[in-house]
């Protein structure tokens, strides 16, 4: 199948061919319409997988497709994703931006993390964002700050929570987790399923698609 089969916009097809992808890998190929169905996925990626994609280009499509409400004022997000690593952070948001370069209107996406000055990121969520990815550590900070609301959120993407949580990350997304919104939808990405992990995903996740290639 070609990313439009998989229900794909063109404009973000236009974004992956210019990027050279050829054809959507299998988690892609699995993972793009259930997303776009708004279901919950859980899914076995290792890095090099196309794990990104999966799930960028079905939340930019969903988020794009659905026009900021006029209540959602002030500093409203309207999804979250979760790296273990400001590395990994970085990486994802830059993938989203070149994943999103030719939607109209753009979407905005701001990534944040600890290990810098908090003030840009403060500023950078001025009038919220669409997309932000973040680390745990500092998202929690920017929350303290009220930098950023969760209210109007319904997209939350946790990626490599198995790294996640070996780093110790446990504790601060469960405060994470305690201040979003319940109707949302959940995408959870991991090359391993620790016993601490199954157990979050039962709480986290509702009827999610079960993806293991
Ligand atoms: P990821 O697993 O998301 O870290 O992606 C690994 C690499 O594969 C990245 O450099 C992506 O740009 C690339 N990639 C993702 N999807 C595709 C695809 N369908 N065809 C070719 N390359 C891809």
């Amino acid at each position: 199948p070609t990313f439009s089969h998989l229900g794909i916009d063109s404009l973000l097809v236009k974004a992956v061919n210019a990027l050279n992808y050829q054809q959507p890998t299998p988690i892609q190929q699995t993972a793009i319409p259930a997303i776009l169905q708004g279901r919950d996925v859980v899914a076995g990626a290792e890095t090099g997988s196309g794990k990104t994609a999966a799930f960028a280009l079905p939340l930019l499509q969903r988020l794009s497709q659905q026009a900021q409400t006029s209540q959602a004022k002030g500093n409203q997000i309207r999804a979250l994703v979760l790296a273990p690593t400001r590395e990994l952070a970085i990486q994802i948001g830059q993938a989203i931006n070149s994943y999103g370069q030719y939607l109209q209107p753009r979407l905005k996406v701001c990534t944040v993390f600890g290990g810098v000055s908090i003030n840009p990121q403060m500023l950078a969520l001025r009038g919220g964002a669409d997309i932000v990815v973040a680390t745990t550590g500092r998202l929690l900070d920017l929350m303290a700050h009220n930098a950023l609301k969760c209210d109007a959120l319904a997209y939350l993407v946790l990626d490599e929570a198995d790294k996640m949580l070996g780093l110790g990350f446990s504790e601060e997304l469960t405060q994470i987790l305690k201040v979003l919104p319940k109707k949302r939808q959940n995408l959870l990405f991991s090359a391993t399923f620790p016993p601490e992990l199954q157990q979050l995903i039962e709480q986290l996740l509702h009827q999610p698609l079960e993806i293991n290639l």
